[in-house]
């Protein structure tokens, strides 16, 4: 029955993956055991273009959610990585792109999903972009 013309099949293309994780991609996280630590007042923010306190670095920097300092990021002068290791504030803000960074956990948060952070996110966006920020559909 065996037919010798049955053409030749490739054998299954196997993707190696270590670990069976994804690849690079980095999902923010919807929880922190660091989040008490936030200032009780984040309705009052220092705008987006505000220098780094330390450097004078002109944008682009980062705000501490617990007092509110504004420095560079590690990019630049790592004066925000320096307040971590000084402080232990863990929790920063991106006026870069509005990333909520947790040194901590050395993750992103996902700040409109957080109830303490989606305030200061939202401030954020108005200060940066004049508007408040789009709706996610499925929350
Ligand atoms: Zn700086
Ligand atoms: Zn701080
Ligand atoms: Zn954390």
């Amino acid at each position: 029955m065996a037919s010798s013309s049955s053409p030749t099949q490739p054998s299954f293309n196997f993707v190696y993956q270590p670990d069976g994780s994804e690849s690079g991609w980095v999902e923010a996280r919807t929880h922190c055991d660091h989040l008490g630590s936030v200032s009780s007042d984040l309705t009052h923010i220092p705008i987006p273009n505000t220098p780094c306190n330390r450097c004078q670095h002109p944008s682009e920097n980062w705000l501490c959610l617990c007092c509110k300092e504004v420095l560079c990021s590690r990019f630049v002068n790592k004066h925000m990585l320096e307040h971590f290791q000084q402080t232990n504030h863990c929790l920063a803000l991106s006026y870069s792109d509005l990333s909520v960074w947790c040194f901590s956990c050395d993750a992103y948060l996902d700040a409109q999903v957080i109830s303490s952070l989606r305030p200061v996110y939202e401030t954020a966006y108005i200060l940066k972009f004049g508007e408040a920020p789009p709706l996610r559909s499925e929350v």
